[in-house]
């Protein structure tokens, strides 16, 4: 089994064109349209485990090009994370590409790397049921949840726990 968090020597254009596949087979099934600006976005994102800021996609994009518009990079986006191909990291503001499924009754949960800032996501089968319980004995109807969990990646963590 590989670990949530992949060993820092491995090779990631595997994983860059796993998520691209991913991307080009999610588009089709659901007839939406990988556009340029949407496909350079995700491959900027698919380029590390690092999540990206806005700022930090259009400073990469113009490296190979001119500088695309603010908007342009923010409505590629929202396309991508509207369609799970990526996730907003809320408390960095910054983004991950994604190449798994989800379902909305999922809470997402993030593992947050403060060492090497990489991110990694955990299932949590089970924790969609209590987040549920806990919103609604509030009576709050929950739409989606996610968790943040910041700590050090099973390649940085220094104890030997
Ligand atoms: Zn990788
Ligand atoms: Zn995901
Ligand atoms: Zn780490």
């Amino acid at each position: 089994m590989t670990g949530i968090f992949p060993d820092p020597s491995h090779d990631h254009r595997r994983c860059a064109s796993a998520s691209m596949a991913a991307a080009e087979a999610h588009c089709r099934d659901r007839g939406v349209r990988l556009s340029t600006m949407r496909r350079a976005v995700l491959e900027q994102l698919a380029e590390s485990h690092e999540p990206l800021g806005a700022y930090e996609i259009l400073d990469r994009l113009a490296v190979d090009g001119s500088r695309p518009a603010p908007i342009s990079v923010y409505r590629a986006l929202t396309f991508l994370t509207a369609e799970g191909l990526a996730h907003r990291i809320e408390s960095l503001n910054a983004y991950v590409a994604c190449a798994e499924t989800h379902t909305d009754a999922q809470p997402l949960v993030f593992l947050i790397c403060e060492s090497c800032r990489q991110v990694g996501e955990a299932k949590a089968s089970d924790l969609g049921i209590k987040v549920d319980a806990v919103a609604r004995a509030a009576g709050f109807k929950p739409n989606r949840a996610a968790l943040e969990i910041f700590g050090h990646c099973e390649h940085c963590r220094t104890d030997s726990e």
